[in-house]
């Protein structure tokens, strides 16, 4: 399989080891695959007995078969995940696809560990090195550092703006030590993120340091976050009247747009809600045809706060721009923080369910659904993208319960933080690159 970029559908064609080390292509646009692959009679012959690794490794083989052996790639899908999703049968119909058993307790741990570790596996002979550089304002540097911590051949340099992450966030961000740097910048999120689009432009740097970013545009990211549709639709094809619902609690859209590649390649879906929280520009384009990108507001399901979806380029390319393609797919759903809260008070309280309020949008789009389709035997599969302990005061507020911290999580508070303070220009940034490699 081979991948272009969406701003240039005539090439030039890279491997998956080519963009992967790319992330953003130099045109600006994102890589996406070439082609299709026809994998139905594959997703077909699953079941419920099939692991997740098993399940990752049709999807990996599919994609990557051209370049690496079959040995290769069940070795990468063997190393990338330690950890598995879990389904969960919340309420009659309603699932719950809980993605936050990983390092850093949410979803993006799936993304991050395969490109983790297909970096290491394309870098392995080569005598070749890669620095990560990201900026984080907290909660994803945290996958991304967990993910890249003891890779060979590859260092990750992580910024991060001073004072402005909660102490769990900068814990798991500092930790680590090893081939992870952390640099507590004295800034802002946006002067993290100037920095590291200024090292990314400043060619001299560039010509002297293997640097690379591995933020979640990138492909060795999105495409991982398919593996587990198609295994949640292992565990329940057997019981299925009807195609499968999966909902997902969507901000860049990088997580809904795995999904549909899994359904462009042979999964049977019949439906993918978009939840989202105010942020609401894609249910909006749903609804008229119109896209209008606009600046983020603040809510309580803060990892979706955006106004300007990074991966909406990429579904445009899937549905070759038609809105009516896109809409006979996808369903978009608004919630506000208001019915987000209740979502979370009302589980706890009738199911016993404790979620998380990014998984309490999608809950909530998809009780929606349900109803809406009473007579039907529909099942729906909300994601859960994260795990409620990471949001102590939103839980809370919610429910009138503290929430266990999970212990992979607790166990960081008692380590040391270990942080290079630096100022907010690249000039610093550069200081410490040349310094440290
Ligand atoms: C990143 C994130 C999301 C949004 O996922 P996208 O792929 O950007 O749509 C939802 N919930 C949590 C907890 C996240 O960290």
């Amino acid at each position: 399989m081979k991948f272009f970029s969406t701003r240039s559908p005539e090439g030039p064609l890279l491997t998956f080891g080519e963009a992967i080390f790319q992330g953003l292509a130099p045109d600006g646009g994102l890589y996406v695959p070439q082609g299709d692959l026809d994998l139905k009679e594959a997703f077909l012959s699953l079941h419920h007995g099939t692991s997740f690794k098993e399940a990752a490794m049709v999807m990996a083989k599919g994609i990557l078969s051209e370049e690496l052996s079959p040995e290769q790639i069940e070795a990468l899908v063997d190393k990338a995940f330690p950890f598995a999703p879990k389904l969960v049968e919340v309420e009659k119909g309603l699932f719950v696809l809980e993605l936050f058993h990983g390092p850093s307790c949410a979803f993006k741990d799936f993304g991050a560990s395969f490109l983790a570790t297909s970096m290491e596996t394309f870098l392995q002979g080569k005598d070749k090195k890669a620095i990560i550089l990201t900026a984080t304002s907290g909660d994803t540097g945290s996958a991304v550092a967990q993910a890249f911590y003891g890779k060979k051949n590859i260092d990750v340099v992580i910024l991060y703006p001073s004072g402005r992450v909660s102490p769990l966030q900068e814990k798991q961000l500092t930790t680590l030590g090893g081939n992870v740097h952390a640099l507590e910048v004295q800034g802002s999120f946006d002067d993290c993120q100037k920095m590291v689009k200024d090292a990314f432009t400043d060619q001299e740097l560039m010509a002297k340091l293997p640097l690379t970013s591995a933020n979640s545009i990138n492909l060795g990211r999105l495409l991982p976050q398919s593996f587990y549709y198609i295994w949640a639709f292992a565990q329940l094809k057997e019981n299925l009247v009807d195609d499968l619902v999966f909902c997902v609690p969507s901000g860049n859209f990088g997580n809904l747009t795995a999904g549909i590649y899994a359904w462009k390649w042979g999964l049977p879906v019949d439906t993918f809600i978009a939840a989202t929280n105010a942020n609401d520009v894609v249910p909006e384009y749903l609804l008229s045809g119109e896209y209008t990108p606009r600046p983020s507001v603040g809510t309580y399901s803060n990892a979706m706060d955006v106004g300007s979806p990074s991966n909406f380029e990429r579904m445009m390319s899937i549905f070759k721009e038609s809105w009516d393609m896109t809409k006979s797919l996808i369903l978009g759903q608004k919630i506000t923080d208001q019915e987000t809260i209740e979502t979370m008070k009302t589980v706890k309280e009738n199911q016993g369910y404790l979620l998380c309020p990014h998984t309490a949008v999608g809950y909530l789009a998809a009780q929606r659904y349900l109803e809406q389709h009473q007579e039907e035997n529909e099942k729906v599969v909300v994601l859960a993208t994260a795990h409620p302990g990471k949001f102590v005061e939103v839980v809370q507020q919610a429910t009138g319960e503290s929430p266990q911290l999970p212990p992979a999580l607790a166990n960081l508070l008692k380590k040391e933080k270990q942080a290079k303070l630096i100022d907010n220009n690249l000039q610093e940034l550069r200081e410490y690159l040349q310094a440290n490699f």
